[in-house]
């Protein structure tokens, strides 16, 4: 048997619609809050995650899916979505062909990580993006998005971190103090960590190691360096979100994992994931676009994981079925009568089956319970000679015999009651 690669899953019918809703909510969403969506290819060039996801992030160096193409290209399948969507922004002039650079993108990234529950090779990603404007009220405006996203779902037990990690002029101060209060101690962290001093000091606040965290805990915060400019934009995001009533706090651990983050950055996470608690994660990325070779234009973002979100949902959230009609045909000669009658039901936009396979009206009937059937319509040869449809409400088991043209309005009619 040749199964599904580790770490990449199925979506199985009974839990793909738990994911059309998640979907169909952020698409909605989005339209709401006046995003458009952008569609990139998964594969890219190689170096575009090197300079946008940088260098030295753990994606880059251990994570990533790379390969040399058949005609000697080196080639990545996206690990995340920001740097794409960032490239066709470049690309496409797309500041002067939208009236505004929101944009929205729903699919899959792919990973290299170690499998476990919430974490995949392969995971699915609603990726936020606005690309222009660096007023604080837009940093509140894409937060806003997120956590009213994660509401809307019915997502129990959420919170919103917040923290800012200053910007190219002020973050030197903060990495240097970061460094002298390590001091003594910077040789008793894990590996990853003597690494991170080196290349990217504030990495350290990502550090997962148990025995390191009293460590990390008495290291300085990055708003006690912020410059007078990062600290008056972080002030204004901070009392929008107050003013909007939106809950948030703020996380002195929250420096996110990429090179290009300046300034605000937020997380959402769920009680009920257990280790792999980051429902979502984002924050602002000034240096990003003219690093990709474009305008100097500043941009903030977020990305949501699907399968988190998935998990984290209501238990009943998008598995009760739309209701629905089914077809029942009494005998070969009611058959085409049947068939037509199917057909009619569905051009008139209502969702309805007939079971296809030659079986007896017992077997149909059951087959119509499985589906939880709203309205079953029975179609027999001595009904069809007169002309009616017999229409049973599938609620409460009650029956009439309608004329055949009323057929279709009488299903509609018992389909919207739900
Ligand atoms: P990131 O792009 O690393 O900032 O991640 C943003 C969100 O994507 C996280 O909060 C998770 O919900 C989700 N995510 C990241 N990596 C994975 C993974 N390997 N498997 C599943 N979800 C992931």
């Amino acid at each position: 048997m040749i199964t599904a690669i580790r770490g990449t899953h199925d979506i199985l019918p009974g839990e793909v619609e738990r994911w059309a809703l998640v979907e169909r909510v952020a698409r909605d969403l989005c339209d709401r809050y006046g995003f458009v969506e952008l569609r990139t290819p998964v594969i890219e060039r190689e170096e575009l995650f090197a300079k946008g996801t940088g260098e030295t992030t753990d994606i880059v160096q251990k994570e990533m899916y790379s390969f040399t193409d058949k005609g000697g290209d080196r080639v990545t399948l996206r690990p995340e979505a920001t740097p794409g969507m960032v490239r066709a922004y470049i690309e496409h002039g797309l500041e002067q062909a939208l009236p505004a650079v929101k944009l929205f993108a729903i699919g899959p990234m792919f990973r290299y990580e170690r499998p476990q529950k919430g974490r995949y090779r392969q995971f699915h990603q609603l990726d936020v993006e606005v690309i222009g404007p660096d007023d604080p009220a837009v940093d509140a405006e894409v937060v806003d998005l997120a956590w009213t996203f994660v509401r809307e779902l019915g997502i129990p037990r959420v919170e919103l971190l917040v923290n800012s990690v200053g910007c190219p002029a002020c973050r030197p101060r903060f990495q240097q103090a970061l460094l002298e209060a390590l001091g003594a101690d910077l040789p008793r962290l894990c590996e990853d960590c003597q690494r991170r001093a080196r290349t990217n000091p504030l990495r350290i606040y990502d550090c997962k190691v148990e025995a390191d965290q009293p460590i990390i805990d008495r290291l300085p915060h990055a708003i006690d360096y912020l410059c007078e400019p990062c600290a008056t934009h972080f002030a204004d995001v901070r009392g929008h979100l107050d003013r909007w009533g939106i809950p948030w706090q703020l996380s002195h651990r929250l420096v996110r994992g990429l090179d290009y983050y300046t300034r605000t950055t937020f997380e959402v996470r769920g009680e009920a994931l257990g280790a792999q608690n980051a429902l979502l994660g984002g924050g602002r990325y000034d240096g990003l676009v003219r690093e990709l070779g474009g305008p100097d234009r500043t941009g903030i973002g977020f990305a949501a994981g699907l399968e988190r979100l998935v998990l984290a949902l209501p238990e009943a959230a998008g598995r009760t079925p739309a209701p629905r009609a089914f077809v029942v045909a009494i005998g070969e000669e009611a058959r085409h009568g049947a068939l037509g009658l199917l057909r009619d039901l569905r051009t008139a936009g209502l969702a309805a089956q007939m079971e296809l396979g030659a079986r007896g009206v017992k077997a149909q009937m059951k087959r119509a319970d499985r589906l939880a059937a709203r309205v079953v319509l029975i179609v027999g040869g001595d009904e069809l000679a007169r002309g009616e449809v017999t229409v049973r409400d599938m609620r409460d088991g009650s029956q009439r015999l309608v004329p055949r043209a009323d057929a279709v309005p009488a299903a509609a009619a018992l389909l919207q009651e739900g």
